[in-house]
Formats: C-alpha cells, structure tokens, sequence
C-alpha cells in the first residue's frame, strides 16, 4: 500500500444554477490575457447539449483518453511513441478555433460615440482575434438554457446512449428539462494529458496530486491539448506554450478555496483531501466499463484505518493533513455514501472531480385542471424523473445505470425524509425501507441534507494544511540539498526582474 494524498471535488449538480459566476471569477484571475482570450479553465455547459469545446466528449472526433488492447492493458487513445515523433509538428485532432470559438469582445465606446438618432445606439461585437466586427456564431455554452435547442441538444454524443422512443419524449420535455455541468480540470490520478507530453512539462504534484504544466519546459506540442479527453488543456497562441487549471494553488497554500469555488453563487462545490493507493491506479484503471466506478471507489483508502494512517505517515504525511482527510466532504460523498461519480470513468483518467447527479425539480403534471404529484410514492421513482437514467449513466458512470440509480434513489430517500420532517404527512415506515433500499440510515440521511443543504464555508472547503517540505522529502533523499535562496521546498529559486 503506497499511501497519496490527493485533493478532490464534488460538484452537486442539482444546487448549480448556472449563473456563470465561476467562470468569470476564473477568467478574471487566470485567463484575461494575450492568447488566453478564448480559454475558459471553468466553463458551465447546459446538458443536454455539445459542450465546450463542441462535442468534446466524442472521443472518435478528438482521441483523447486512454483505451483498453484486447490484453486489457492501458493505452493513449491518441498517441502511440511512433506516432508522437511522426506527428510532432502536426496534431490532427486538436480542436480548431471554431470547436472552441472566435473569442469576441464588444465596441463599448460606440454607446458614447454614435451620433444621435432615432434608434438606441448598439456596442458592435468585434473579434478578440482581428480587431474586426464578427458576426457571432457560436461561444461557449451557446445553447444555454436552450438557446438553439434542440438543434444542439441533439448532437450531445451521450444521447446515442439512450433509446429512440426515451429520447423522443426527452425532447418533447425539452424545453424545462436540462441541467448545468460546470467543468474543470479533474486533476486525475491517471492523467492521460502527463503520460502523452513528449516534454514533460507536465506533471502532478506529489504532495496534493494537482496537475501543473511547467512553462519552462513546455514546447507547445500540444499532445496533452489532444490527450485530455475532458479537454481542459489549452494551447495559447501568444506564448506558445500550453496552460491549463491549476486549482488555484497559491490560494490552496495559503488555506483559501480556488477562486471558482470560493464565488460559487449556488454553493455547489465542495474541496477536500483523499487518501488513495497510488500502488493500485494502473490495475484500477483498466478494469471492464461495468466496474471503473466501483474500482475507482476502492483505491480511495479508509483515513480512519490506523493501517492507512500509519502508511500515511511513512509516506511523509503530516498528521494534520491526515485530519483534513478525515473531514473531507469529497470522502463523505465519494466514498462512505457513494452518491457522488466521476465525469466519463470511461476515458479512463481516473478523474478526482465528482459529480451528484441532477434529481430535478419533482415531476407533476395537471390534469383536469388538478395540480398533481402523486406519482408512485410522493415524489415519483426514478425511473419517472425527466431525464433518462441511460443519459446519466451515459455521463457518470460508463453506462451502468444501477449505480446512478443508486445515487438517485439514495438522494429520493432524503427528499422524503426532509418531507417527513417538516411536513409530516410521509409514514417513517416509508423512510425506513428507502432508507434500507440504499444501504442507508435515518442519520446518514440526516448528514447528507445538512452537507448538501446547510453546509458552512469551513465544511464544504477542508483543505488540507500546505506542507511544501513533505514535497521536497518525497522528490529528494537531502532536503538539505533544495534550501537554496527561497528556502526549503522550493525547487527553482524565484526569477526576478523583467
Ligand atoms: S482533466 Fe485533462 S488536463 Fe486535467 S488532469 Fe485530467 S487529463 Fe489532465
Ligand atoms: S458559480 Fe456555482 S452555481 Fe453558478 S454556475 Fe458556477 S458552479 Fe453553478
């Protein structure tokens, strides 16, 4: 058992009200910049819809991600060591620029100059590329809330996952049905975008598993812009060098949220750290698509299991980072109530961003002119709710509907338990066997409406305590060796001056 620490997520889908606040608090501090005009590292996409980039997730389009060769071992989807040194200077599946968009801005100083007339003046959308007017085709998100659908609802790749007569009525309830999908980059434990850089420029932190691209070593290959099936890697055309999310590190090392999570207007983000295997990631990663949930579940490791903490400890771990694991909402929601899934498992990076899938408003109909939710039980099964289970299964969990049914009936149990609460008229019978359906308890079901409803600021966000000189022990054999002029735990000296 080698024992990692590795900071995850959990966004809760059903509280995300796509205001977009995330992103711009993101773009304002990492993005608002020459090359980076058209990189979103916190985009917030309508499902169903394609996306951003378009129709990332089809991975026949764009390669991204690893598969599995008939001896079940692990391969790049989009790479082979051949094929990285034949196509270094061309990469065929990148996305273009209009799989992202033309990055726009608006000629605000029209509103001031245009002459007086009849009409109200209108600021002009120029290109952030030109300088030109454009005409604005597309941007990112552009079928929010249905804007343009179901003409691009239609092409989100995971509805090839769901029957023709479940996705003829999934149109029909087109128009109140979707849900918001904030992305970033999942961190991942196998990280497909380090394993294809022929520079390596691309590494994860050994201390907290965060992803980072150095600069200084990074040629613009651009083969972790195709590797990424998440593609959440970016090329920028101004320095020439790729960028990515990097959690907001400097904030996460002075104890603060990253910046997205800190405005998240619908507090649907939590932070915290896990313990896992790092011995097991190849063996867990290249299981059958029925069980990557399952075997991504199981390396996360127990941080209560004086056997985990005592290979913590040897592994370097101080003992407050092993309490911050112990706090963790992400343990809680991944792990001990398993209600929380991976984007994609199936790509095969092993993604430590996990998402509580969407139950949606209740379902009720009118009839006769009569309000009515008297579905089977008070809030209707699962199996009733407005989006198909294949879709999320689709999305979640690399097709195996029983655990997003899991997940689902698991959050239907809290529902009618808070029911049965406030309002009284549901029989603690009824809550007991959902309960017991889900492997859960009224306290659980307790804990999980207080951390999804009622959480503070301090229990969303338990970040473990920023330990640089762990980094250093675990990269270096004499600490002493690295205390140059910025002390112990920093590889390169700061660069001063221009
Ligand atoms: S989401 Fe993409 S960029 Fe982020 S770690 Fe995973 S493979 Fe790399
Ligand atoms: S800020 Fe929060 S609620 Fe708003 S779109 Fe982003 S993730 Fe959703």
């Amino acid at each position: 058992m080698n024992v990692r620490l590795q900071i995850a997520m959990v966004f809760h889908l059903d509280k995300c009200i796509g205001c977009h606040t995330c992103s711009i608090a993101c773009k304002n501090v990492w993005t608002d910049r020459k090359g980076a005009e058209y990189m979103w590292w916190n985009n917030v996409e309508t499902k169903p819809g394609t996306g951003y980039p378009t129709k990332w997730e089809d991975q026949e389009k764009y390669q991204g991600g690893w598969v599995r060769d008939a001896s079940g071992k692990l391969r790049l989807r989009g790479s082979t060591k051949g094929g990285t040194f034949a196509n270094i200077f061309h990469q065929p599946n990148l996305p273009s620029i209009d799989d992202y968009y033309e990055p726009f801005t608006y000629r605000y100083q029209d509103l001031f100059d245009s002459p007086e007339g009849a009409d109200q003046p209108t600021a002009r959308p120029v290109s952030m590329i030109t300088g030109k007017p454009i005409d604005i085709q597309a941007g990112p998100n552009w079928d929010d809330d249905l804007g343009g659908s179901p003409v691009y609802a239609e092409n989100d790749p995971n509805l090839d996952k769901v029957d023709a007569a479940e996705r003829e009525a999934l149109f029909q309830l087109q128009r109140m049905t979707f849900f918001y999908l904030p992305r970033i980059c999942n961190h991942c434990l196998n990280p497909s975008c380090v394993a294809a850089c022929p520079s390596g420029a691309i590494y994860k932190r050994g201390e907290d598993g965060i992803v980072l691209i150095n600069q200084d070593v990074c040629r613009g290959w651009r083969f972790c812009v195709t590797a990424c099936p998440y593609k959440k890697t970016y090329y920028n055309w101004s320095t020439g060098k790729s960028e990515k999310c990097i959690l907001c590190f400097p904030r996460l090392e002075t104890g603060q949220a990253p910046a997205c999570f800190h405005s998240c207007v619908g507090r649907i983000r939590y932070l915290g750290g896990l313990l896992y295997d790092a011995d097991r990631i190849a063996e867990a990663a290249a299981v059958d698509d029925e069980h990557l949930v399952d075997s991504q579940r199981g390396i996360i490791l127990d941080p209560f299991d004086p056997a985990v903490i005592a290979g913590a400890r040897a592994n370097g771990l101080n003992a407050d980072s092993i309490e911050a694991c112990q706090a963790s909402p992400v343990y809680r929601y991944v792990k001990l109530w398993k209600i929380a899934l991976p984007l994609h498992p199936e790509f095969r990076t092993m993604p430590m961003l996990f998402y509580v899938p969407p139950l949606m408003p209740v379902m009720a109909s009118v009839e006769n002119g009569t309000y009515d939710s008297s579905k089977a039980g008070l809030f209707g099964s699962v199996e009733e709710l407005r989006l198909p289970v294949d879709y999320l299964a689709s999305l979640f969990t690399a097709g195996n509907g029983g655990k997003v049914r899991y997940a689902l009936k698991k959050q239907l149990a809290v529902r009618t338990y808070r029911r049965m609460r406030t309002a009284g008229d549901v029989d603690p019978a009824t809550v007991e066997a959902m309960a017991t359906e889900v492997e859960a308890d009224m306290e659980q079901l307790e804990a999980i409406y207080r951390l999804t409803s009622l959480p503070t600021q301090n229990e969303r966000y338990v970040i473990p305590p920023s330990h640089r000189e762990e980094a250093e022990q675990m990269l270096r054999e004499d600490v002493l060796s690295a205390k140059g002029e910025a002390g112990f735990g920093s590889l390169q000296g700061p660069r001063r001056g221009l």
